[in-house]
């Protein structure tokens, strides 16, 4: 008898590389409907296979997980972020527990700490925020995808002392120290369109990352690569991040392609509802 669809789905799907990006991180849960199909569609024609949908407070969780009820093509993180942990709901540590045990619900996300402004919220506000939510994490063993801006090595070391054994640093812009750390203690980074800024450092940095630790993402609707800098950006133009960072290591785009897919799986494919993309085939 064949197993369940929910139970394929719990184990690591075969790969059959299709030369296909994965945009792990998107903000859609502002998009309506049909905007949203549209935004699918458009990536699905530029190649992308998987889009992670990324949450920010209670709200947008909720949003995200009606997304990927819907659409097979997203997976959903839902979390809390550095900017919203002013004044959550009540239920809100109930409400993403709930969320976490959705179908396509694969991280707690996006969630961290941020010290590049002193007009978000205190570090003293974001920092039991984002302990909570590792704790979740690490009970319910999913990974983190979490967002350090100018705190890249004190989130590594919260990570590390609650023992956090799966993260991912997105939209990674620190030093090579916070980057060793990061590697040093397993967790994954993802490069966004910056990389393609001429100006950026992080340019310099990208050799410094194992290939098997690198995800890429658009981090939509912000931060859109060249040529489209400074446009509203989309999952369809994750692309240019990979183009990128496939040409700045002098590697084939196939060869990257089927690398980062790899790393997906591996960081995200062990949570409950799991499912290769392409089984059945991309749908909107
Ligand atoms: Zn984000």
């Amino acid at each position: 008898m064949d197993a369940h669809p929910l139970e394929q789905g719990l184990q690591r799907p075969a790969l059959n590389h299709c030369d296909m990006w994965i945009d792990s991180h998107a903000h859609l849960g502002e998009l309506n409907d049909s905007d949203l199909t549209a935004t699918l569609r458009d990536a699905a024609e530029a190649d992308v296979g998987i889009i992670v949908s990324t949450a920010t407070d209670c709200a947008t969780a909720r949003t995200v997980a009606r997304q990927c009820d819907r659409h097979p093509m997203l997976r959903g993180a839902v979390g809390i972020s550095p900017f919203d942990v002013i004044g959550p709901p009540a239920t809100w540590y109930d409400d993403l527990t709930a969320l976490l045990s959705r179908r396509r619900i694969v991280a707690i996300g996006e969630i961290g700490i941020d010290a590049t402004n002193p007009r978000y919220p205190p570090l003293s506000l974001q920092q039991p925020m984002l302990e909570k939510q590792l704790s979740l994490a690490r009970s319910l063993d999913l990974p983190a995808v979490i967002h350090s801006r100018g705190a890249e090595q004190r989130a590594v070391d919260i990570c590390r002392s609650i023992g956090v054994t799966a993260a991912l640093f997105h939209c990674f812009t620190g030093g090579r120290e916070a980057l060793a750390a990061i590697i040093d203690r397993g967790y994954y980074i993802s490069l966004s369109g910056i990389i393609t800024f001429k100006n950026s450092g992080l340019r310099e940095r990208l050799r410094d990352i194992p290939l098997e630790r690198l995800l890429i993402e658009t981090d939509t609707p912000f931060l859109a690569p060249m040529p489209h800098r400074g446009k509203r950006n989309r999952p369809a133009w994750v692309r240019f991040v990979g183009e990128e960072v496939a040409r700045l290591l002098g590697k084939k785009k196939g060869e990257v392609q089927k690398q980062l897919e790899e790393n997906f799986w591996r960081l995200f494919g062990k949570a409950e509802g799991m499912e290769n993309p392409r089984h059945p085939s991309t749908s909107f």
